[in-house]
Formats: structure tokens, sequence, C-alpha cells
């Protein structure tokens, strides 16, 4: 049997859904290794598609194509891969050099796709083109080469891996007569070296050195003509000794995916930068999201007495206890409040407003014995402190010297209160008051004047009037309070002096908020649990810097999701680009085919790349977000005297991430265009 052989060959390519155009017809040849096949004939012929099956290119025909007595027609990807890889050598007249790969890339190519270890490549590729005269000319680019330079090049590649058969398909077709003649003599001497190469040719003169000129019209061969065999010369392209094939690696197709990028360098800056300011932004976000939390829960840290938890009677609780005392009388004083009038709101310091000031100010609700003795029960609770404290829109007043000066905020000093919140004078004794500064300002022009000055204290409780004159002891500050805080004007006494301002108007105290006092700190968290366990409300501080920290967060991921927009038009960016550079590299693809390539590895170029963009983009993002915030930091912290910020490890991290991974999954899709075309169009297009 012969080496090659063809039987009843028949090739039909579809041109509607009826018809089909029959471009082989009934072929039967057989070639025996040493032989140098010209194949001659008229323009569409039928030369090219007879090629294409022979290499493997295109395995749709009817007949039989068996190569060493395997019908390649039959094959699966795996082995018509190996058939690329070890049997099959390619010499195209286009030559069809990778434009961005230097001429010992562009020869390791094929070793590379089987992983073969760089420096046996290397050595490989080496030998294959000094033996072709292109000692000096490895790391020049295929356009810095003559065309003859060019298909020695191409014949390098077609050599480099020894295989069994050259397809060379118009090898000379480009090249001026005395470069054609060169050529031919390294055909001739491949030949030479016991390899069948089978080639097309217009020329006369060329098909006059073959050993064998077969003739084909219109699809069938009409004449066979054998000349002289050529004198069988040594092994001068003979791999020494055969590596395992095995599949591109991930590292090779990371390097070539940098060394296309390279070539499309400022392109690929671009990309970059344009992906990065989505990561970018994303990180900002989280960064300044972070950084405001923080200042919250610093700035609350350190104007919460952390030893105290405060309480507050609900709905809830009072109808559980009106239930369980359901015998006793309901104080006259009963929650007949006007409405809007009077109302909790007060807190630490007294002066926030919580999440819902509406149905805050209807629940003035006084503690029972019952929940006093229940609240003093908790766990860890050294020791209660019953408190009084109200919010106004505007009834209750201050008169001073014959003038009235409304304030919002009413409530009983505690041991909550620090002396960081006394801006002049000093806490209230019995009958003594402590007014806000603004308030005290507008009553003397400069609020430290006021103090030891009398006023006279007019407050609605629970519907009720009471009035009484008591000294300015000092000025109120809240500080570094967080939100609306010290923005309040607000009145303070001490809870017996409130008690006594009661018994002066016929009426008994009725505390509102409790003070529990834990043991130690690190019990106060329970001590808060325990608070809401029982339906209690806690402190309005609390409650407001947990709604501030949810707004925030919400707030937070909503900047986020804008600035993830600009993730997905970089994505759309990424593929664009992609899809852009599959087109440019269809030939290469053509090539890396024709050579062996698995689409998967073609895939894997590709995804490499988008990969790579992601991750620049990714880094570059990270590091802008860094500078930036910096600067951001540097400028705020000048200006507020604290950072506002706070990138963390994490947020770089995910933003490099979440880049790597939106442009792998863009590359997908061109990925799969690439890996999907069809190597003799590819190989056609340019
Ligand atoms: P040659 O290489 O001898 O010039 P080809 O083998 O390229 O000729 O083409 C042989 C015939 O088959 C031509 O008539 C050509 O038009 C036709 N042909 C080649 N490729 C295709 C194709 N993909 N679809 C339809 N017809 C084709
Ligand atoms: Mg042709």
């Amino acid at each position: 049997m012969a080496f090659l052989e063809v039987n009843n060959l028949n090739k039909y390519y579809p041109i509607t859904d009826s018809e089909r155009f029959h471009a082989l017809k009934d072929v039967q040849l057989s070639f025996e290794k040493g032989e140098l096949v010209s194949i001659i004939g008229e323009s569409g012929s039928g030369k090219s598609t007879l090629m294409n099956l022979l290499g493997g290119l295109d395995s749709q025909f009817d007949g039989e194509i068996l190569v060493d007595g395997e019908n390649i027609g039959q094959f699966k990807e795996k082995e018509m891969v190996a058939f690329h890889k070890e049997k099959i050598g390619f010499i195209f007249q286009s030559f069809n050099l990778v434009p961005h790969l230097s001429i010992l890339d562009n020869v390791t190519l094929a070793m590379t796709l089987s992983n073969i270890d760089s420096k046996t490549r290397k050595a490989r590729a080496k030998e294959v083109l000094e033996q072709l005269g292109l000692k000096d000319h490895y790391q020049k680019k295929p356009n810095q080469l003559s065309g003859g330079q060019k298909q020695r090049v191409a014949i390098a590649r077609a050599l480099v891996n020894d295989p069994d058969i050259i397809i060379a398909d118009e090898p000379t077709g480009a090249l001026d007569s005395q470069t054609s003649d060169q050529v031919l003599d390294i055909i001739q001497d491949i030949a030479k070296t016991g390899k069948l190469v089978i080639m097309v040719t217009h020329s006369e003169r060329v098909a006059s050195r073959s050993t064998r000129i077969v003739t084909i019209d219109d699809g069938k061969i009409i004449n066979d003509e054998k000349r002289p065999p050529l004198q069988f010369h040594d092994n001068a392209f003979q791999i020494k000794e055969k590596q395992e094939n095995k599949n591109l690696s991930f590292f090779a197709a990371i390097r070539m995916a940098l060394l296309n990028m390279k070539e499309k360098l400022s392109r690929n800056i671009l990309i970059s930068l344009g992906g990065s300011i989505g990561i970018m932004s994303i990180i900002l976000m989280l960064a300044l999201g972070k950084g405001v939390n923080d200042y919250l829960t610093d700035t609350m840290n350190e104007n919460v007495n952390p030893i105290i938890s405060e309480a507050r009677m609900t709905e809830e609780t009072q109808s559980d206890t009106a239930a369980a005392a359901s015998v006793e009388t309901v104080p006259a004083t009963a929650p007949a409040q006007p409405s809007g009038m009077g109302g909790g709101g007060g807190g630490i310091g007294g002066t926030l407003l919580a999440d819902n000031p509406a149905a805050q100010m209807s629940k003035n609700i006084p503690f029972e014995e019952a929940n006093i003795a229940e609240l003093e029960a908790i766990p860890h609770v050294e020791k209660l402190e019953l408190s009084y404290a109200s919010f106004s829109m505007g009834s209750d007043t201050v008169v001073y010297e014959g003038e009235n000066y409304a304030f919002m905020n009413f409530g009983t000093t505690s041991e909550n209160m620090t002396d960081s919140n006394i801006l002049y004078g000093e806490f209230p004794d019995q009958g003594e008051v402590l007014i806000t500064e603004e308030m005290a300002d507008g009553m003397a022009g400069n609020a430290e004047d006021m103090i030891g000055e009398d006023v006279e204290v007019k407050l609605s409780v629970n519907g009720h009037a009471l009035t009484g004159t008591y000294t300015v002891s000092g000025i109120y500050t809240a500080g570094n309070a967080i939100g609306p805080a010290g923005s309040f004007d607000s009145v303070f006494m001490t809870m017996d002096t409130f008690a006594d301002m009661n018994a002066a108007n016929g009426l008994t105290v009725e505390p509102n908020v409790v003070y529990l006092y834990a043991d130690e700190a690190g019990n106060s968290q329970d001590i808060k649990d325990a608070i809401n366990g029982l339906g209690y409300a806690g402190s309005s501080t609390d409650t407001l810097a947990k709604t501030f920290t949810k707004m925030l967060d919400i707030f937070t991921y909503i900047l986020a999701g804008v600035a993830g927009i600009s993730l997905f038009v970089s994505a759309i960016m990424i593929l664009t680009v992609l899809y852009i550079s599959v087109v440019e590299r269809t030939q290469e693809i053509g090539v890396i085919k024709a050579i062996g390539g698995r689409n998967k590895d073609i895939r894997r170029i590709f995804v490499s790349e988008s990969f790579l963009i992601g991750l620049f983009s990714g880094l570059l993002g990270v590091a802008i977000a860094a500078l930036l915030s910096t600067v951001g930091n540097v400028i705020v912290e000048r200006i507020f005297g604290t950072t506002i910020l706070h990138m963390t490890p994490i947020y770089a991290l995910l933003g490099i991430l979440a880049s790597v991974i939106i442009s792998v999954i863009a590359g997908v899709f061109p990925a799969n265009k690439a890996a999907k075309l069809d190597p003799i169009e590819a190989l056609r297009h340019d």
C-alpha cells in the first residue's frame, strides 16, 4: 500500500440548499515518500480543493484519503490535531506568517502548541532556520524580510516538527523567478530527505523540476506523468529525538497573548485605562462608605458612655404593663397628649431625632413601677437612673427679660453627660438649668454672659403647662455628637429640679427615660439586647446610628452600582476590541489550526488576552483608587481633621477579581468565534 492513497475522492461544495458544486470527481491517486509532486491545472480546476483535503484542513468529502493506511476523513479532533502536528507541514503562497511574532517564534509556534520545552523548541527552530540560511534573522519580524526570506521562514515552520508530508499551495506564486528557484531548491532538498512533497504550481519551469506532474482539469485527473526520481540525500531536516506531543500550556497561551498585546500596546493601554475607571470608582465608593461609617462609629464611641444603656417605653411595653396591672387605676396623667406636642426624642445629650420622629413624638410614655422592676432585673445592671426627656415643636419656651425663646428639646441631666458637653459654667444644681449656646447667644449676645441669669422655663408636660424660674448654671454643647445633634435649642435640669417643678404645679414626675448602668462596659451590649428583647426602645442615638448606617450602606451600594455601569461599558469595550482582534488575526488563527492548534488552544489564547486586559485594568484601577484616596484623605484631613476614604486590601482584591471575571466573560464570545473559524477561509483571509 502506498504511503498516501486517494480512492474515489469526490468533493462537493454546497451552493444553495438544493444545489452543490462538484469540485473533485473520482480522484484516484497514490504517492510515496521521497516524491516531489507538482499539481498543475487551470485556475478553478480544483487544485487547492485537493490540497486542502490531503492536508486535512477540510474533512467533508466522499471517498477515502489514506495516510499510512488510516482514513483521515474519519479522524476525531484529537487524531486530526496529531496528524497536523506530526504528519503534515503546510507552505502557503502568501506565507501566512504571524506578523507580531519574531521569526524564531513563528517557527517555534507549532512546538509551543505541543508544549515542548522552550530550550528544545528554540534549539530545533534555530537548527532548521540555519539550514535555510536565516541565521541572522531570528529576532526580526516577518515584515522586515524579503519575499524569499519569508517563504523560507514558512518552510522552516513546516519542517520543524519533521512531518512526512509537505503540502505547498503555489509556494512560488508570490516570488520572482530568481527567488523562486532558490525556494524550489529547498523544496527539492526536502523531497530528497525522503518526505513526500506535494505542491501546486502554475509554472512549467517549476513543474519540470519535480518527479511527477499531475494535471487536473475541471476536478478530474487528466494526466499523471512520472519523471526521473530524485537522488536520496541525507536526513537533513529530521528530528533526532521526538518529544511527546502535549497541548498548549496556560503559560504559553499567556505569553502568546502578551506578545500580541505588546504589538497593539497603545490600544491595550487605552482599554485597560477605560476598564480601570469602573474598578476605580467602585473601590472609591466602597472606601468612602467605609470611611463615613468608621467616622460615625468613632464619633459615637467618643460621645457615649460605654457603661450606660438607655431604655424608653414603647406602646408594646405599655399595653403589656396595662394588662399585667389591669386592676390598678390608669394614672390621671396618662397619655392624653395634644397631637404633635411633647414626646420622646431626646437622647444622650438629648438632642437626637430618632429614625421616625413623628412616631417617636407620640410616644412620650411614662415608665410604670413594673417596667422599672423589670429593667432592674436585667443581669449585670448595677443601677438605674430615672430621667425625663421630651421633644416639642416650639411649645416649650424660655422667657428672658420679657422675650420668649422657643426650644425643642427638654431633658433631665444624667451621668451620660460629660464635661465635654459643658461649654461654659457647670452642671446645674437644684434650681438651675443648662441652656444651649445658640439660645444663650440670642438672649445675651454672648452666651457666657447668660451664666448666673434667671430665666423662666415654660414646659408642656402631658398636656399640662408647667412653669418655673431657674438660674442658668452653664452653657450646653453637643460637642462632636452625630447628625443634627447640637442644632436643636435645648434646656436641661436635674431630675430633682424637674420633680419640684412638677410638684409646684400639682403633678408627680413621671420618668420616660431610664439609664441602666452596667457593672462593666463589656456587658453593655447584653443589656441593650435585653432592653430590646423586653420590648423597650433603646437609645435614640443607637437607633439613629443604625438607621444612618443602613442608609449609608444602601447609598454606598447604589453609588457602587452606578459605578458598576462603567464596568458593563468596559466589558462591552473589551468584547468589541477582541472581536476586532479576531478579525485582524484571522490568518493567524488559520495557521494555528493548520499546524495542529486545537479549537481549545485558540480559545485559550484569546481568553488569556481578555484575562490580561482584566488584570491590567484591575491593577490600574486599584492603583488610581489608592492614589486618589491618598490625595483625597490628605485634603479632607487638612480641612476636617479626619480621613474619609478607607480603602482596604479586600476592596483592592475584590476590584481586581471583578475586573478579571468581567473581562474573561466578555472575552469568551470572541474567543469562541475565533475557535470556530473555518481554517481554509481563515487562511484565505487578508
Ligand atoms: P484552484 O485552486 O485550482 O484554482 P479551487 O480548488 O480553489 O481551484 O476551486 C475549484 C472550484 O471549486 C472552483 O470552481 C471554485 O469556484 C470552487 N470552490 C472552491 N471553494 C469553494 C467554496 N468554499 N464554495 C463553493 N465553491 C468553491
Ligand atoms: Mg488555488
